[in-house]
């Protein structure tokens, strides 16, 4: 229009129509927005796209792609089982170093009472000016944030597999976050190059761990297990009122997780992470059909002690809800960030950049932290103009330093140094407990002594334990062999593994954000 005037608004004004001139109004004419495409639709994929459309307004257009979406009406939902999809059930703890940091809108959705609990004490990742961390399930952060994309954000959601282009027209941002087997960073693996796992091997091998996670209904007040999780590396139990027991596996035990159908062995826990669920005394996988071998073999080794650690935290077979099992192993990646195309950049976040030993439980909060970074870095560079590779520095830095710090203490998780420091790998102590001579009355003491300590450590930073002589009782009842593996398994190596975290920059706010206005008068 020859006679319109024009205001340039910038970053994230709110859309603004001129005054009248005369009877006519000017509309605004706007820099077109950031656009931005996120493979993944998962907690972080997410968190990612909910935090930036809550940071950048009408500044930004999200799209969406996960492929366990569908459509239905006018509305995407997940996937169920009668669409190949078995949602996730695990129990993850937030820090509240991250949870303080997601929209508080999200916040106020998430925690409502009944969907978390606090467990864990206070750490140096969960100051106590922003409160304990809180236990959720991963189910529950995908259904609140799915519902917020759509109905708070406005974000367009694409219920398929991320394709990449033939060509990157107009896309600003690409956020990568299909999770640990990201088919679309190994589709972009000359940008990124290749994750090498030689960091994380032991004399030339990769180290690879087999965990199996027992989901149970749980009849003890979360809290009171933590100092009998604390107390060994045997098993861990994570807790919503019910959770998993995860319980590390040697070689040999590993050996045992097989499912058997009608004319033998079935690939199916083993290798498509099936569940195996509770039917007539066996356990079961809806899927195959196959029993877990284990809670059928009059013979097995491995399910007298996985019956004797439910024992431990209070839980019998028959609050066994169901029984998963899964490998971790980690690599190291060179790099998070790539320029695709003069103006397309491509970020690694969640999963995808940096999978994760869970033993420390970081997982999630590590990818939350990640899409954070991503979101602030954006929301303080956008101009409206097309990117340079200096504006995502700060980005990459912090990658780099979630990388280093995650990694290392995921890493000496799986090493467990002895007090000399010298590595003594897990599979090691359990195969040591496993073999005798025995000293029972030693074995309940020293654990009974280092469950002790532990509640005295933990005294003022969480709430209210049980008694000693509940956590007596609890030692007392364990079999001779489980005792050992227990006590030789070791507790927690708090000392090694904890520390200074890393810290995520926080958002502009509203008023620092809001840029100078500049009037241009086109006549
Ligand atoms: C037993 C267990 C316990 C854990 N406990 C904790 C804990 O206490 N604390 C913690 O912080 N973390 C924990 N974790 C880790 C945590 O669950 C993960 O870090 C987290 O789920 C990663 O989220 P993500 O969104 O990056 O990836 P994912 O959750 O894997 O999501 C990836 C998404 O991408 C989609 N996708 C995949 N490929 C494509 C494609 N090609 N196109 C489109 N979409 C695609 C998938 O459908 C999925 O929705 C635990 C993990 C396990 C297994």
């Amino acid at each position: 229009m020859a006679d319109e005037k024009t205001v340039l608004i910038g970053r994230c004004g709110p859309t603004v129509l001129l005054p009248k001139q005369g009877s006519k109004i000017v509309p605004l004419r706007r820099t077109a927005p950031l656009r931005v495409d996120v493979a993944g639709g998962g907690p972080v994929g997410l968190a990612y796209a909910c935090t930036l459309k809550s940071l950048l307004g009408d500044q930004v257009s999200i799209r969406v792609h996960d492929r366990r979406w569908m459509r239905r009406g006018d509305r995407v939902v997940w996937r169920g089982a009668a669409e190949g999809n078995n949602r996730r059930e695990q129990v993850v703890t937030l820090q509240s170093n991250v949870w303080a940091a997601l929209p508080e809108a999200v916040q106020q959705r998430l925690f409502v009472p009944g969907r978390f609990s606090e467990m864990w004490p206070l750490g140096p990742d969960s100051p106590a000016s922003k409160g304990r961390p809180r236990n959720i399930k991963v189910r529950w952060i995908e259904d609140c944030l799915l519902d917020m994309a759509q109905d708070v954000y406005g974000i367009e959601l694409v219920p398929a597999a991320y394709e990449k282009p033939a060509r990157w027209d107009g896309l600003h941002v690409l956020a990568i976050a299909d999770g640990a087997r990201s088919a679309t960073r190994d589709s972009l693996r000359e940008h990124f190059g290749t994750p090498s796992r030689e960091l994380f091997s032991v004399d030339g091998s990769p180290l690879d761990e087999r965990v199996l996670g027992i989901r149970v209904t749980a009849k003890v007040p979360d809290e009171h297990t933590v100092p009998l999780t604390v107390a060994q590396n045997r098993f861990l139990f994570n807790s919503l009122g019910g959770g998993f027991i995860n319980m590390r596996l040697t070689t040999e035990e590993a050996s045992e997780i097989v499912a058997l159908g009608e004319s033998g062995p079935v690939s199916c826990i083993g290798k498509f992470g099936c569940s195996m669920r509770p039917d007539n005394g066996r356990f079961v996988c809806d899927r195959h059909r196959a029993v877990f071998k284990p809670s059928v073999d009059r013979l097995s080794f491995l399910w007298p002690r996985i019956l004797d650690g439910l024992r431990f935290f209070g839980v019998g077979v028959a609050d066994v809800v169901a029984i998963n099992s899964f490998t971790l192993g980690m690599q190291q990646m060179s790099k998070f960030t790539a320029q695709l195309a003069p103006s397309t950049f491509g970020f690694l976040l969640g999963d995808a950049a940096n999978s994760l030993h869970f033993w420390p439980g970081r997982g999630l909060n590590t990818g939350l932290k990640s899409a954070l970074s991503l979101a602030v870095n954006l929301q303080k560079r956008w101009r409206g103009k097309p990117f340079r590779a200096a504006d995502f520095a700060q980005h990459e830095g912090i990658m780099q330093q979630l990388q280093y710090r995650e990694k290392s203490r995921a890493w000496t998780t799986m090493l467990m140094p002895d007090s000399e420091g010298v590595p003594r790998g897990i599979e090691d102590r359990i195969r040591t407990g496993l073999q005798g001579p025995y000293d029972r009355n030693a074995l309940v003491q020293t654990l009974y002594q280092r469950v002790l300590e532990i509640k005295k450590r933990l005294g003022d930073r969480m709430g209210s334990l049980a008694t000693d002589e509940w956590y007596y009782g609890r030692i007392s009842a364990l079999d001779t062999r489980t005792l050992k593996v227990m006590v030789e398994s070791g507790a927690w190596i708090t000392r090694e593994i904890g520390g200074e975290e890393v810290e995520i920059p926080s958002a502009v706010s509203a008023d620092v954000q809001a840029p100078a206005r500049r009037l241009s008068l086109v006549s």
